[in-house]
């Protein structure tokens, strides 16, 4: 399973919705519940592993002294998620496994809704804030194929085009 890096096609189109939850995407779903935390993320997003699908998983570890123990903190996927009513603004700085080597300050709602659909099929409806409501909008704007650079101010971006071009340029290593 590659990570998908900047210029690939499948990251910068809007991803389809899941029709049915086959055996197929549920082995998808298991296979990024490990790479995610295996790639330092701490939420990957099916078009990032070359499916455009509209599904995201988020893994949260919990910090443990004891390195034996794995355990999470959060560990969830999202299904044909739908964000809802956001409120308040906070700038916090944000990275993402198809842009490495860039991390800069992105400006997004600190509070939203999402309802999604769970892996057995099952809708929820539960409301984030915080690191959790920053991760999910960083992963749902994959799905809408949309990557935190182009949420930066015209400035920035124009800062980092030359960074940006060598990511597309460069042979995929990973
Ligand atoms: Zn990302």
């Amino acid at each position: 399973m590659d990570i998908r890096i900047y210029g690939d096609e499948v990251l910068h189109k809007r991803a389809d919705e899941v029709e049915e939850i086959t055996p197929e995407i549920k082995e998808l779903i298991e296979a990024m519940f490990v790479k995610c935390p295996e790639s330092n993320g701490i939420g990957l997003a099916a078009p990032q592993v070359g499916v455009s699908k509209r599904f995201f998983v988020v893994v949260v570890p919990e910090s443990s002294e004891d390195a034996e123990i794995i355990t999470h903190a959060f560990k969830q996927v999202f299904i044909n998620p739908v964000i809802k009513e956001p409120a308040g603004s906070w700038k916090y700085e944000e990275g993402c496994l198809s842009v490495p080597g860039i991390w800069e300050i992105v400006e997004r709602p600190e509070a939203v809704n999402i309802e999604y659909t769970d892996i057995d099929g099952n809708r929820h409806k539960e409301r984030f804030d915080g690191l959790m409501a920053r991760v999910i909008q960083h992963e749902y704007d994959h799905l809408e194929g949309i990557l935190f650079v182009s949420r930066l101010p015209k400035l920035k971006q124009e800062l980092l085009k030359r960074k940006l071009k060598a990511l597309k340029e460069r042979e995929r290593d990973y």
